[in-house]
């Protein structure tokens, strides 16, 4: 390409909208150029990054036997309410943006495929001896996000590559997934990214074992918690592990102890000599379920841990046969719910009970009480006494009338242990989710009815997985983790030209022969090269060829006379002096040594 014919569109100032660095070198590059909230053009540089990454991830996956289709991005509201799905995404906060036909039948646009690849498996799979196969495509996704932001890594309208497999067995899906991850890393590695594998939460998309890999980057907005050497990875809101110890509590003689005008945790570790380690604190929340009944929870855990809320969700689907649709958290004076009483901050104790009198009205509800095992194990402790200006030593939790369930539904953090017989530690990070695959089991066949005949000869539903990739995501996941002060340094395998010729004066006879000369080789050797023919100052094509992140460039200057130009790596600034007849091998030589 030549940049008289594929005009960059760099800008001189990054826009102010941008928050972040990736956001607004996408922006001040000319790849991107903002539609509206969440809604992009990807210009034609864009365009090539994606295409490059699509062909790396096309290579791995026809690899290991995936087919690569394309289905409709308009999907019939039927089929999602044969999935259960309709409902939760398109009303109050869901994400799926939803139209009426001119017949007025309910249409979604597809933030995912489950329900649409389901129902063709279910009419083309007969039997076990058309499994296992996987299906995937490279498609614009729709997801009417709750706060778009970023640039591309959370849009509204964003590239996704989704692939589903179908199996005989479970332990044919879980043998597949294992492939998928080898192939995801591969995918990544081969994008030039680093990036780390944690165990995941499997969200709205449900589904038993689930991984993502993650990106680390301070403007991340997943945390992930990992060991040193890697023996454990996990997202926040999966991970497990162990508190640092608590002190125990040497000599309380008091049951009642008064605390006036103490309302934080703070104040009642520097008020009464207590840490914090010693102290429960009762976080409650209105949890709403899908059979519309209301019940407010009781969330106990030690003073100076955090409430995970996705495993109090996790906790309750699994125990109750109603599903919890939303948590909010109770402040005091709230006002979230008009039939929940105003208690003051730290006036709870573990032992709530249902009827509660203040200010004298008459509150009477049934409690759910969770107690993480951080606060259960305590042998005495420190916790409101349900009286206003007092908290209470209790010095067991057998003694209290109330059914607990004790379960783990707290935020591991940095620097607790793993487990009580290895000496490892957590290491905390901001990550960016640039892919998530899915262990699904059953759970889309058996709503949509997807059967299969197996060995048997008895019917079965199929066994699904499913692997996502935020194509655009990681495109500017890839510049957040590679750029400096000057611009974009893409990584050579996706960048959208591996080599940018610089001719210092292109009016000059001389660099303007040896650039077409360099050009056409290059071109022939199937290199992606831009040729900037631009009658500009070399300061300017310089300056945009740096913010545009080209990995290589190549300066024709004075020395075109004696046939000698300059080969500049972008990322290290290295500079090799060449003659014209090796450029070509000094080049190849030097990008092998990044693709390494
Ligand atoms: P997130 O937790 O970031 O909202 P998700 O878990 O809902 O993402 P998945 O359903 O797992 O997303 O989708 C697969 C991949 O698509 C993600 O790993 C991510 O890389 C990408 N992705 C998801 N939502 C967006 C978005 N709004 N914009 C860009 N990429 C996205
Ligand atoms: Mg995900």
């Amino acid at each position: 390409m030549r940049v008289t014919s594929f005009p960059l569109t760099t800008l001189r100032d990054a826009p102010s909208e941008a928050e972040i660095i990736s956001h607004k070198l996408l922006l001040q590059g000319g790849y991107i150029r903002r539609v509206s909230s969440g809604i992009y053009a990807y210009m034609p540089l864009m365009l090539r990054v994606i295409e490059k990454i699509s062909l790396i991830i096309d290579k791995e996956l026809i690899n290991i036997g995936c087919s690569k289709l394309l289905l409709p991005q308009l999907h019939p509201g039927e089929l999602w309410e044969k999935s259960g799905r309709w409902e939760g995404y398109t009303a109050g906060e869901g994400i799926m943006f939803n139209l009426k036909d001119r017949q007025n039948r309910g249409y979604g646009l597809a933030p995912t495929h489950e329900e649409v690849i389901t129902n063709i498996a279910s009419e083309i799979i007969n039997s076990y001896k058309q499994l296992p196969v996987c299906y995937y495509q490279i498609q614009t996704k729709f997801r009417d996000e709750i706060r778009p932001r970023f640039g591309l890594m959370r849009g509204r309208e964003f590239i996704m590559k989704d692939g589903y497999s179908f199996h005989s067995s479970e332990n044919d899906l879980k043998i597949f997934y294992k492939k998928m991850e080898k192939s995801y890393e591969n995918i990544f590695k081969n994008c030039g990214l680093e990036t780390i594998g944690v165990d995941a939460d499997s969200g709205a998309i449900g589904g038993a074992a689930s991984k993502e890999f993650m990106v680390t980057a301070n403007s991340g907005e997943d945390s992930i918690l990992f060991t040193k050497n890697g023996s454990y990875a996990a997202n926040i809101e999966k991970a497990v592990s162990l508190p640092k110890r608590s002190k125990p509590i040497v000599e309380f003689d008091q049951v009642l102890i008064k605390t006036p005008n103490q309302k934080t945790i703070e104040d009642i570790c520097k008020f009464n000599n207590l840490d914090a380690t010693q102290i429960v604190k009762v976080i409650i929340y209105l949890g709403e379920f899908d059979d519309k009944t209301k019940v407010p929870i009781a969330a106990c855990i030690r003073g100076d841990q955090y409430i995970n809320e996705i495993k109090i969700f996790n906790l309750l689907n699994k125990i109750y046969d109603s599903n919890l649709i939303k948590l909010s958290i109770i402040e005091n004076k709230s006002s979230i719910n008009k039939n929940f009483i105003d208690l003051p901050m730290g006036y709870l104790g573990p032992d709530i009970p249902d009827k509660i009198i203040n200010e004298n009205s008459l509150w009477e509800k049934k409690w759910i009480r969770i107690v993480d095992y951080s606060a259960s194990e305590l042998k005495s402790f420190i916790s409101g006494a349900n009286q206003i200006n007092f908290h209470k030593y209790f010095n067991s939790w057998q003694s209290l009338d109330n059914t607990f369930i004790t379960s783990d539904i707290r935020n591991a953090q940095e620097g607790d242990l793993i487990s009580l017989d290895k000496e490892e530690t957590l290491i905390e990070k901001k990550g960016i989710e640039i892919g998530h695959i899915f262990q699904l089991g059953q759970k889309y066949s058996e709503k949509l009815n997807a059967k299969f005949s197996n060995s048997n000869g008895g019917l079965e539903n199929l066994w699904m997985g499913c692997y996502g990739i935020g194509v655009t995501r990681l495109a500017q996941a890839a510049i957040e983790q590679n750029h400096d002060n000057d611009g974009i340094c893409w990584p050579i395998q996706i960048a959208p030209f591996s080599v940018v010729l610089i001719p210092t004066n292109f009016k000059d006879p001389i660099q303007r022969k040896l650039s077409e000369e360099i050009y056409i080789k290059f071109v022939k050797n199937d290199i992606d090269v831009l040729l900037d023919d631009r009658d500009e100052r070399a300061g300017v094509k310089f300056k945009d060829a740096d913010l545009i992140g080209i990995p290589f460039r190549i300066i024709i200057g004075r020395d075109a006379i004696e046939n000698k130009v300059e080969l500049v790596s972008r990322s290290k600034k290295s500079i090799i002096k060449s003659s014209t007849n090796d450029i070509l091998e000094n080049f190849i030589n030097e990008s092998k040594l990044m693709y390494n």
